[in-house]
């Protein structure tokens, strides 16, 4: 499956007709985060493709308008042409603003999906806003990551763990990932544009 993932600077060009951005047409766009709503919208009527997103902790516009025919996976897994992909929401809480989580909410949130992730034995894709806690993030509050992501990393190997939140010029696309066991966790700051292949299914010991 090809994706195309954004998050946090809204990429014009994307938009424009003939560009060379990508070196093929995504079957699906995920959007992790701090993006104007009617931006998801301009890119899901463009591509004609599904669009899933996450919310930021600037996304403080969703609830009045949302973006048009995208669909919220925050605490959520959905299945796309048998890729297998879970959601979640928000940044570290530091200022009590929208989206903002404190360590323990965070791991609530994933605990509420135990029923979903038994039913999983790996994962795909896991797209959030805010990096796993000590990769790609930041020490100030509000760019701290989340431990429960690196929970969840080891005990669901996600293929791809795709993040935002983290602002950073990258000279390579290899600057953009950190291999964390069987994951290959990305910030896709901007855009960024990679395929995955569908995980086999293991038997359930
Ligand atoms: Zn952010």
């Amino acid at each position: 499956m090809k994706i195309l993932s954004v998050s946090d600077k809204v990429e014009k060009q994307l938009l424009t007709r003939g560009n060379t951005l990508l070196p093929a047409h995504p079957d699906i766009i995920l959007a992790c985060g701090d993006l104007p709503p009617e931006y998801l919208t301009e890119l899901r009527e463009f591509y004609s493709v599904p669009l899933y997103y996450i919310e930021g902790n600037h996304d403080i516009r969703y609830d009045d308008s949302p973006p048009l025919g995208c669909t919220n996976i925050h605490a959520q897994i959905i299945t796309e042409q048998g890729i297998r992909i879970m959601g979640l929401s928000g940044s570290r809480w530091y200022n009590g603003g929208k989206n903002q989580y404190t360590e323990p909410e965070m791991k609530k949130t994933i605990r509420s999906l135990w029923f979903q992730l038994l039913q999983v034995n790996r994962m795909d894709i896991i797209i959030t806003h805010a990096p796993p806690r000590f990769i790609n993030d930041k020490e100030d509050p509000c760019h701290k990551g989340f431990r429960s992501f690196s929970s969840l990393i080891k005990k669901h190997k996600p293929v791809w763990f795709v993040h935002g939140h983290i602002h950073s010029f990258f000279k390579t696309p290899a600057d953009r990932l950190t291999q964390v066991c069987e994951t290959k966790v990305l910030n896709c700051y901007g855009f960024f544009f990679f395929e995955t292949e569908l995980v086999e299914e293991q038997a359930k010991s």
